[in-house]
């Protein structure tokens, strides 16, 4: 039996999978993606995308198309006439892009596949171990695959959840939710998403962007207090159209019911993020309420933070570098859990009088503006940052995407350039930095450094080079040098090393392995570069790797 060899496994192929792939693959690295089922997953749970993962979407190329058959919808409605208003988000996107889920997987497949990512079908994990070097994994056709780290994203049963051992604490909160497409000639009134409820019933609709003459297609979830079976009992239309009429103000006239399906929803979370080699992402991390419509986009989210990491510690960064992806991901799918839940409970409460203290408190609260933004950027994920640390700049751990620069959008510049872009301050001149990727802000804030997803690692005076070649070496490593896209020349190569070597400020003598991590399926050149010519000194002999492919990394390790 022989084994199969690359640098990322991803275990499941739903919208996490494929967007850690994607990254993954875009970095140069070889993954594979093992996805149990033979073909694509027809059924579409999630129908709402978040601004935030619009944004990611838009640094991958994605959301102009996704948006081009989708339904923006500018905010929801929850009860008491109460309104999640999402039109004064701080985005580009200020709305929820209603799509089904099939869409935006198709999406990311897409973008995967693009990118150089292996996905391979009906392949399902059954086995796993790990050492030092590696991750192991066996499946169900007994094929062997071995990787230096593995992605369990495979949904909420997730099988590597359960051969990491890893605990998923939690509870269901709902059962016999069903969900389901309607034709409906009456729509609820106004563009936006809309929840009704009674007692003992909730309905909630969203629009997609399909109508004919007579009517309109919408998703819409409903759940009857008195009527609690389980998953594998059938969905009748009649069930779906008693509760539709009963929750909505407006009964809307139910002309045609495809798909549909009966889930109960749990809330829980896995307590580590990361086992060792092994990384849980997506739903196999946490689930919870599909309402506020967070799952998938937590998802895609967790993947965008992961992949530029497992990349950077591929090419010589610490391995703690690996350790943050807990970090900053575990507190906010926690937060995440929390306020779905807490919408889940708000809707579905039962005594009259709680039910009317809601209906009085939630618009008048969604009324103040601050509470409004807040409320909207937690939803839409905008306002959702990662922690700045001990004196760091209060910028560090926010999103850098509504930077204005002087030329064209952030987004629009990680298409072609993932990697750490440095934004200088208004009126500065390109630094010299090693082939960083460098842009101009356009209005008076400061320089920043932006991390692979989006994020500001560090602020402050772009002059002061060792403020964030100081970030820069916490993420990378010391001495990492990304030289993009270009061609490699050996002079350039000698260049890059001499002015790293320099900066470093190293001793003579210094042992300085370089660590060159060509892409695959190329040929290698290997050139030796004396002492001499990286550095003019008496430095040990070093080995440089590199092919003729467009892309090349060097880094070394101390
Ligand atoms: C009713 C409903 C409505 C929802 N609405 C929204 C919404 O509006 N917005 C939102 O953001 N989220 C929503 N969600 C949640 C969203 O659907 C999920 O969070 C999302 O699909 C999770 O993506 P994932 O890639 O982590 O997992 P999944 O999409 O579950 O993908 C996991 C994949 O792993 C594969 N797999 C499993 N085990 C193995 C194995 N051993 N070997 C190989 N492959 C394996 C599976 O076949 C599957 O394809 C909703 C969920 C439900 C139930």
């Amino acid at each position: 039996m022989s084994t199969r060899d690359v640098d990322v496994l991803i275990v499941g192929a739903g919208p996490t999978g494929l967007t850690a792939a994607g990254d993954i693959a875009r970095a140069g690295r070889s993954v594979t993606v093992l996805e149990r089922w033979p073909s694509v997953n027809p059924a579409s749970r999630a129908f709402a995308v978040m601004a935030r993962t619009l944004e990611v979407l838009d640094a991958r190329g994605l959301t102009e198309n996704l948006l081009v058959h989708a339904h923006r919808a500018p905010g929801v409605t929850i009860f008491g006439g109460a309104r999640i208003d999402l039109t004064h988000l701080d985005s580009p996107y200020r709305f929820v892009m209603v799509t089904p889920q099939t869409n935006v997987d198709a999406a990311l497949r897409e973008y995967a596949v693009a990118q150089g990512a292996d996905i391979r079908r009906g392949v399902e994990v059954t086995g796993l171990q790990q050492d030092g070097d590696g991750v192991s994994v066996l499946t169900n056709a007994g094929d062997s695959w071995r990787a230096k780290y593995l992605i369990g994203a495979d949904g909420a049963h997730s099988t590597i959840r359960a051969l990491v051992g890893a605990d998923f604490p939690g509870k269901t909160i709902l059962s016999s939710i069903v969900l389901a497409d309607v034709k409906v000639a009456h729509p609820p009134a106004g563009d936006g998403l809309k929840v009704g409820s009674t007692r003992n019933s909730f309905a909630f609709m969203a629009p997609y962007q399909r109508r004919d003459d007579a009517g309109s297609w919408y998703r819409a979830m409903t759940w009857d207090r008195g009527y609690q079976v389980s998953d594998s009992q059938p969905v009748t239309d009649d069930e779906i159209v008693t509760v539709l009429n009963q929750a909505m103000d407006t009964g809307p006239t139910v002309l045609e019911v495809r798909w549909k399906s009966r889930f109960h929803c749990e809330e829980r979370q896995v307590t580590r993020y990361r086992h060792g080699r092994v990384f849980l992402a997506g739903d196999a991390a946490h689930v919870h309420s599909p309402m506020g419509g967070q799952g998938m986009n937590t998802g895609i989210q967790d993947a965008a933070n992961l992949a530029w990491k497992l990349d950077a510690v591929l090419a010589g960064a610490p391995d703690t570098v690996l350790d943050t992806y807990h970090d900053e991901r575990h507190p906010i799918a926690k937060r995440v859990l929390f306020q779905s839940g807490m919408l889940a409970r708000a809707v579905t409460l039962h005594p009259r009088t709680a039910r009317g203290l809601r209906n009085l408190l939630a618009p008048r609260l969604l009324g103040i503006p601050r509470v409004r933004d807040a409320v909207a950027g937690s939803f839409a994920g905008t306002t959702l940052r990662y922690a700045r640390g001990r004196g760091g700049h209060p910028l560090v751990g926010t999103r850098a995407t509504q930077i204005p620069l002087t030329q064209g959008r952030l987004t629009q510049l990680q298409r072609t350039a993932p990697g750490f872009v440095l934004i200088r301050e208004r009126g500065a001149g390109p630094i010299d930095a090693n082939g960083l990727q460098q842009a101009e802000r356009a209005d008076d804030g400061p320089a920043v450094l932006v991390r692979p997803d989006g994020y500001i690692t560090w602020a402050g005076d772009s002059t002061e080079r060792s403020g964030w070649d100081a970030a820069l070496a916490r993420w990378a490593g010391p001495a990492r040098i990304d030289v993009g896209r270009r061609g490699p020349a050996l002079g350039f190569v000698v260049r890059q090393l001499r002015r790293r070597l320099r900066g470093e400020g190293r001793a003579f003598g210094d042992d300085v392995p370089i660590v060159v991590h060509p892409p695959r399926n190329r040929p290698q050149y290997r050139y030796r570069l004396s002492a001499a010519s990286v550095c003019g000194n008496e430095l040990p002999a070093v080995q440089v790797a590199f092919d003729d492919f467009q892309r090349i990394v060097i880094g070394w390790h101390t």
